[in-house]
Parts: structure tokens; sequence; C-alpha cells
């Protein structure tokens, strides 16, 4: 009996991991045709100044275009992305896509917009990432200062020293640098001094209850006072109130993005949200 029950368990646990490997595979096909068949597509959410409620950025944010499913939101299929590797090839496109959109709103006179590409650790570690992003801004013609690159804490700390050489690089081009949720990794801080930085994003899980939380608004006005003193750059993400941004003006926060102003929009939109609001 229990050998029977045994041989049913790893039937069982057999055919459960054999679906879910399937999953996997099927996923990472479906994420490899849809880089093939154009199923990507880019949304921008914008990013203000907080002084004169202005446009000075936009964040690309890579939704999948799904023919049956739909919209699919990038965490649903980013760290599959990423564990297969198909993120190299995927963050290339992205790299691309959102250069030749900036240069699209760079014709149409918005020349001091900035474009910011999230990037995943196994880009930056390619050798040729540097050079890639270097013909990159070559090949659509946009100044190196109106692109930024973000990149997580624990991204930078994987491989600090591979990464601190690429980045030094793609830095020294002119290309800005930003860490993307800041103030969500374990990480020792010491590595803001190590690398080219120019700005650190205050992460949305600081920023929501900023009004009601005195701990999470010491966080930012410390955050805050920390990155200046530094000579980095400050933008919150996720501002969803004004009583929120309020608080952040205050504590001298000089950027921001969230859906208070909007969320991350169809290129039509945010365009159409330059038209109203020149960055100039
Ligand atoms: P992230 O880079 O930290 O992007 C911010 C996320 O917060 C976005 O989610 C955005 O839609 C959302 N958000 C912005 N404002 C608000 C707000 O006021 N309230 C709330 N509740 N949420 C807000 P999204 O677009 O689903 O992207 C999720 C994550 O997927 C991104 O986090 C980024 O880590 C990753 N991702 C997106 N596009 C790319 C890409 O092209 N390459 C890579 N490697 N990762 C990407
Ligand atoms: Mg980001
Ligand atoms: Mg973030
Ligand atoms: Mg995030």
């Amino acid at each position: 009996h229990a050998k029977a029950s045994g041989r049913n368990c790893a039937q069982y646990f057999n055919r459960s991991l054999d679906d879910s490997l399937k999953e996997r595979i099927s996923l990472e096909n479906a994420l490899n045709q849809a880089l093939k068949l154009g199923q990507f597509e880019l949304y921008y959410q914008p990013q203000l100044d907080v002084k004169s409620n202005r446009i000075i950025g936009a964040e690309a944010l890579i939704r999948w275009n799904h023919p049956e499913k739909g919209m699919i939101s990038p965490d649903a299929f980013i760290p599959l992305a990423e564990e297969s590797g198909l993120i190299v090839d995927i963050g290339s496109w992205v790299l691309h896509q959102a250069s030749s959109q900036l240069a699209q709103w760079r014709k149409q006179g918005f020349d001091q917009l900035s474009v910011s590409v999230n990037l995943s650790a196994l880009q930056v570690q390619k050798e040729s990432f540097a050079r890639e992003v270097a013909d990159v801004i070559r090949e659509y013609g946009v100044p190196e200062a109106c692109l930024d690159l973000e990149l997580t804490e624990s991204m930078i700390m994987r491989n600090a020293e591979e990464t601190i050489a690429a980045l030094d690089k793609i830095h020294n081009l002119g290309i800005q640098i930003s860490v993307d949720d800041f103030g969500t990794g374990y990480s020792s801080l010491s590595y803001l001094k190590r690398f080219p930085l120019d700005k650190l994003k205050i992460d949305r899980s600081f920023v929501q209850d900023i009004t009601v939380d005195t701990d999470d608004a010491m966080i930012c006005k410390t955050i805050i006072s920390m990155a200046h003193n530094l000579n980095l750059q400050v933008i919150a993400e996720g501002v969803e109130t004004n009583a929120q941004l309020e608080l952040l003006r205050d504590y001298g926060c000089e950027q921001y993005q969230g859906y208070l102003f909007a969320k991350p929009l169809p290129v039509e939109q945010m365009t159409e949200h330059l038209l109203a609001s020149p960055c100039q």
C-alpha cells in the first residue's frame, strides 16, 4: 500500500511539475513570438517638475498587447523574461523604441523632454551593453542627457564590479542614471558613492502613507536631504494626492510622477499632455 501511494505521489508530482514546466515553456515561446510579432507596446507616464508642474520627462513602461488576453502588465511577464534571458532582447527593443519615440517628440518641438527606460540586470551585465546604448543614441540622434536609465538597488549590488564598469561608460557619455524603487532594497548605502548616479526615485510604498504615517514622512524627508547632500536629484513615484505632493514639495523633492497627474499612457495620449503642457 505504502509503495502504491508513493508511486501515485511521484506520478502526481511528476505530472504537476510537467504541467508547470509546460506552462513556463509555452509562456516563454509566447514571449518570444510576442517580440517577433510586435505585440509589445510602450506606455509613457509623465514625470513633472514639482515647482512648475510642467512635464519634464516620460517613463517608458512596457505592456504586452496580447491578441486574446488583452493588455498584460509587465509584472506578469518580466520576471519570466528575466529568468529565461529573453529580457535581453526585449530590453533592446525597449531601448530602441523609447529612443525612437523621444526623437519623434523632439521633432514635434519637445526638446527639453527626457525619457526614462527601465533596465534589467542581465542587460547591463552584457558585455556589449555600453556600446549598444551609445549606438542607439547615435542612431536616433537624441542627446545623451535626454536618456535616463533606471536600475534597482538589487541590480546594482549584484555583480557590482562589472555593473560599475558598464555604468561608468554610459555615464561618461552623459546619460542619466537613476535608482528605481529606492529604499526597498536591503543593501548598504555605500553604493551611492561608488556608482555614477544622478537621481533617486523614492519608492511608491513610502509615498503612499506619507500624510498619515510619520515614519514614512521622515523616511521621505531623509531620503531627499541625503540625496541633495550627495548631489543627487530626487523623483517621487506613485504620487496620487495633492496632500502627498504638498508634503514632498515642502521636503524639497524636485520631481514626481503618479496617478495624480496621469497613469502610464499610450503614445497619443502622452503627446496630448505634452501639447497641453509644453515642457519648454
Ligand atoms: P517601476 O519601474 O517602479 O514602475 C512604476 C510602476 O508603478 C508602474 O507599473 C506604474 O504604472 C505604477 N504607478 C505609477 N504611478 C502610480 C501611482 O500613482 N499609483 C500606483 N498604485 N501605481 C503607480 P507597471 O507599468 O505595471 O510596471 C511595473 C514594473 O515593471 C516597473 O516598476 C518595472 O520594474 C517593470 N517594467 C516596466 N517596463 C519595463 C521594461 O521596459 N523593462 C524592464 N526591465 N522592466 C520594466
Ligand atoms: Mg521604473
Ligand atoms: Mg519604481
Ligand atoms: Mg517597481
